[in-house]
């Protein structure tokens, strides 16, 4: 089932617990603005090649629609709408004042030299640049894509509308408006969800076991970070290659290895293990940092973690959610899960809008103040309604976009 569907079933089942008419249904489910388009860019070689782009603006009622450009050579219309409208609840969940955007561009960015990422980080934005901007639609760096891009992104931005602009586009370099902290906010922002979360169910946070699927800006940053915790982290893997080591890695190893090889094979001080080897580790705490459905009805019965954090987006399918609840597994909903990357996003945007500049102290409190009072709300509702944590998030965001839509009379 694609993660759009899924969608559908999600907001139908929370009927349960907030009252919504049908207007407000289709409301839900329906993005405001879907553009598909071609993008065509000049290849080193000379050749001209064609693909497939995409930006949702799925729900503006609290603010500009927000979210981030992905290229990877799976994107396509119904996962950018469903990351789109992920990005709607976050921000409403957060109390960031954004709707939810999201774009992509089907390519894989892997073999593309970097004078062809530029020409197509440019290229997406002349098609899109009338649709965008700092109070419609602000792109963000998601999956392969980095402060680099964003500021070949800014700068074509700027050109085709002749002026200044930083707030058009967030993730950028610090040098260019960027906002300090932003590259590890989304980690960061996990990393205060889950000790907080720790907190909550009793557990102690000392020699935690902790695995992490996808080492790249959300899943590194968050070993990074982790390791400066007084947890283990036992196992990492990307998308060639994995390590486990139960008496704990070396973060700092790790990210040196990874460097100098581009993967982890080879590493010494630990075994070799897949994907699927590391949903398997018996963890207090899952951590998958990589794509959509990666735990699936398929490989949810062999999960052992106690906690899932999930810092991707859509990282659980559906089906999988109902065997790892019997299981007893609390999942940690993406929408709050990596909501610390949109909200210094918006940070990022207040700074530019206004001209004045925070230190990285001044953004990591105001973030960990924001996304722990997002967790507190979700879980008491969680508690109050005795239900699990993303329907308790979805509760939350659901009544507040529904309160914004019909004090504007849109349902
Ligand atoms: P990234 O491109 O920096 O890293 C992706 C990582 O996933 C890489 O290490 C890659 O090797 C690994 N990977 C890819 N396919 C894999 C597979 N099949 N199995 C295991 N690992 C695999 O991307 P990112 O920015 O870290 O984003 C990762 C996830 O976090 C995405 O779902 C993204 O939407 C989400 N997210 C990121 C941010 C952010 O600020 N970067 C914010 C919110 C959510």
């Amino acid at each position: 089932m694609s993660s759009f569907r899924e969608i559908g079933e999600r907001l139908e089942s929370l009927k349960k617990f907030v009252g919504i008419t049908d207007k407000e249904m289709l409301f839900l489910k329906k993005p405001m603005k879907t553009l598909a388009f071609k993008i065509e860019y000049e290849k080193d070689n000379g050749k001209k090649e064609v693909v497939d782009a995409y930006r949702v603006q799925y729900n503006n009622v609290l603010g500009p629609t927000k979210g981030g450009v992905r290229f990877h050579e799976k994107v396509g219309e119904e996962e950018t709408k469903a990351l789109a409208f992920w990005m709607t609840l976050k921000c409403a969940l957060t109390g960031v004042p954004f709707g939810g955007g999201k774009g992509g561009v089907r390519i894989n960015p892997k073999g593309l030299s970097d004078s062809e990422l530029e020409r197509i980080s440019r290229s997406y934005i002349k098609n899109i640049y009338k649709d965008i901007g700092p109070w419609k639609d602000i792109p963000a760096p998601d999956v392969y894509t980095t402060p680099r891009h964003m500021a070949w992104m800014m700068d074509e931005y700027e050109k085709l509308t002749n002026k200044h602009a930083p707030g058009a586009i967030t993730g950028k370099p610090v040098v260019l408006g960027g906002s300090k902290a932003r590259d590890i906010a989304t980690a960061q922002g996990g990393v205060f969800v889950l000790l907080r979360m720790l907190e909550k169910l009793g557990m102690k946070k000392e020699k935690t076991k902790i695995a992490i699927q996808g080492f790249g800006n959300a899943g590194m940053n968050a070993a990074k970070i982790l390791a400066r915790e007084d947890v283990l982290i036992v196992g990492v893997t990307d998308s060639k290659s994995g390590v486990y080591n139960e008496e704990g890695l070396s973060v700092k190893s790790l990210v040196k290895h990874k460097e100098k090889h581009g993967s982890f094979k080879g590493f010494e001080d630990g075994e070799s293990i897949s994907n699927a080897e590391l949903l398997k580790l018996d963890v207090d705490v899952l951590i998958p940092a990589a794509l959509c459905n990666t735990i699936t009805k398929e490989n949810a019965g062999s999960v052992n973690a106690k906690i899932i954090l999930e810092l991707a987006n859509g990282p659980v399918s559906i089906e999988a959610e109902n065997t790892l609840e019997e299981k007893g597994i609390i999942i940690v909903p993406d929408v709050l899960a990596n909501a610390g990357g949109v909200i210094v996003s918006h940070y990022e945007w207040v700074q530019n809008n206004t001209g004045l500049y925070w230190d990285e102290k001044e953004v990591l409190g105001r973030l960990k103040k924001q996304i722990c009072k997002a967790l507190d709300e979700t879980y008491s509702v969680k508690q109050e309604k005795k239900v699990d944590m993303r329907t308790a998030a979805y509760i939350v965001a659901v009544e507040k976009i529904l309160r914004a839509a019909k004090l504007r009379g849109l349902v």
